[in-house]
């Protein structure tokens, strides 16, 4: 090893506790460089909250730059390194600590899988409403510092709800631990807040208190299809008043993605003919509602909100509906690889997908687009063509993102900025928004080793 620093870390970690060389190059630099390797120096794998505050004291007298890294799903590049960056992996710190079944909570340690949190609910007979597709990989502390959000967002919020306490560590080493299992906490700064969604710029999380919840007495399922996604909000909104909040999941899909998803050799269309718009709702619900929610779209279609519907009759149904909306991987065979996600106001929703659409299509003959996502969070995710020349892509990203600051949307709505959208923040969010933001940096972490450039291009000047 040609770096003492390195040299000092694997004594302070023993063991198995640094990877470097070909194991660290078997690392992917990202989730979207897959095919890169990781850049850092090293990778560091401590056991526990003490080695990883040793480590963070450590890289901070020497000015070394950490990258805390999760499942590396992350879509925005925030684990990416730099040479002579150390990456520091919660790979070594998993497992759930302690489940309450009456309090309904539990303390995992931040390096615990998402799929692992859910599965141990389950086994409580209680449930964990967080969900998304890269399940089996992403870890508490990653889901924690990006705020994820997925498909139950409308019913239980993102991940920031769903955290009642969290245990931290600072650039410097110091630990800032507040993992009392409180719903209500009224003393002050909400400290636990400072470390969800700001992708591992402030402090490593290392343990975390999660609320669960009663596991759902089932689910009423349909794919509905209507004029636009503005009759979508309307049935949204019915839906919403006929069952107290109870739904879960409203699911939007513009016909080009629709099409892409039901095309010969993917999934069999569950609707006969083809339609403006689509939507999949989902409503928790016990089996004796089943003809409530038969009954409502039934009176959506004599007001010809809702043209068609065929709703699940079974558990394999109901996934056979959401394969539909959920495998979107496969748009990569139809050369519609590159995802986005924004969020727009309900209001503004229509007029905006038809505007980037538009643009998008007169840049190339090659550009393509499809729009989805969870419309009922505001959420719409895009899927493009990889172009050849970086500045049609860079005009695809323009015709997507610029229209949202006049309509007060955002560039981001569930995966963060990291390094792929830090140029893009000030269309979502005002100078003065900014400013407090790097103040907040600056006071946390004035040397600016942690995750530095990730969100802002200069995070301590
Ligand atoms: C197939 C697929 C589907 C997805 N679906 C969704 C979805 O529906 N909704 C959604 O919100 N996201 C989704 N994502 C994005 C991704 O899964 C989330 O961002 C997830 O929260 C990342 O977790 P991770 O453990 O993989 O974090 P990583 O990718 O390893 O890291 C993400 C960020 O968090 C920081 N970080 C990681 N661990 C820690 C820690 N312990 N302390 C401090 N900082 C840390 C990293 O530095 C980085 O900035 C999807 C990704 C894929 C690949």
């Amino acid at each position: 090893m040609t770096d003492p620093f390195l040299d000092r870390l694997a004594d302070l970690l023993g063991p198995g506790g640094l990877v470097v060389g070909d194991e660290l190059a078997s690392r992917p630099a990202s989730w979207t460089r897959a095919a890169e390797p990781c850049a850092a120096a090293a990778l560091v794998r401590p056991r526990s909250t003490e080695e990883v505050s040793a480590v963070l004291a450590a890289c901070h007298a020497a000015g070394r730059v950490v990258v805390p890294r999760g499942g590396a799903t992350g879509l925005v590049d925030g684990i990416l390194c730099a040479p002579g960056d150390i990456a520091l992996s919660l790979e070594r710190m998993t497992g759930i600590e302690a489940l309450d079944p009456l309090a309904m909570t539990m303390v995992v340690r931040a390096g615990t899988t998402l799929e692992a949190v859910q599965a141990a609910a389950e086994a409580a007979d209680l449930f964990f409403p967080l969900d998304l597709g890269a399940r089996g990989s992403a870890t508490v502390g990653g889901t924690i510092s990006t705020n994820a959000g997925g498909l139950r967002v409308l019913r239980y919020g993102m991940m920031r709800e769903m955290v009642l306490g969290l245990e931290a560590v600072l650039a410097d080493g110091t630990v800032v631990s507040s993992m009392r299992p409180l719903i209500k906490n009224n003393t002050g700064l909400d400290l636990k807040q400072l470390f969800v969604g700001t992708e591992g710029t402030l402090g490593v999380v290392t343990r975390a208190v999660l609320r669960l919840r009663p596991a759902p007495a089932g689910y009423a399922t349909a794919v509905v299809a209507c004029a636009d996604v503005d009759a979508a909000a309307a049935i949204l909104s019915r839906a919403q008043r006929a069952f107290q909040g109870r739904v879960s999941s409203f699911e939007g899909m513009w016909p080009d993605f629709y099409r892409a998803m039901t095309a010969p050799g993917r999934f069999a269309p569950p609707l006969h003919r083809e339609h403006p718009y689509y939507a999949l709702i989902e409503v928790e619900c016990v089996p004796e509602e089943e003809p409530r929610f038969l009954s409502l779209l039934e009176t959506l279609m004599t007001e010809e909100i809702v043209r068609d519907a065929v709703i699940s009759a079974s558990e394999e149904q109901r996934r056979a509906l959401w394969r539909i909306r959920d495998r979107v991987e496969l748009l990569g065979e139809a050369g519609l690889a590159r995802p986005f996600d924004v969020s727009v106001p309900f209001s503004a929703m229509a007029g905006y997908v038809a505007e980037a659409s538009a643009r998008i299509a007169a840049i190339h003959p090659d550009a393509g687009s499809v729009a989805y996502g969870h419309v009922g969070d505001n959420n719409i995710h895009w899927n493009t063509a990889q172009l050849p020349d970086p500045a049609l892509e860079a005009q695809v990203e323009a015709a997507i993102y610029e229209p949202l600051a006049a309509l007060q949307g955002s560039v981001s709505a569930e995966h963060g900025i990291g390094l792929e959208k830090r140029g893009k923040l000030g269309l979502s969010r005002s100078a003065a928004e900014i400013a407090t933001m790097r103040a907040v940096k600056r006071a946390l972490d004035p040397k600016g080793i942690l995750n530095p450039g990730k969100i802002f291009s200069h995070p301590v000047d």
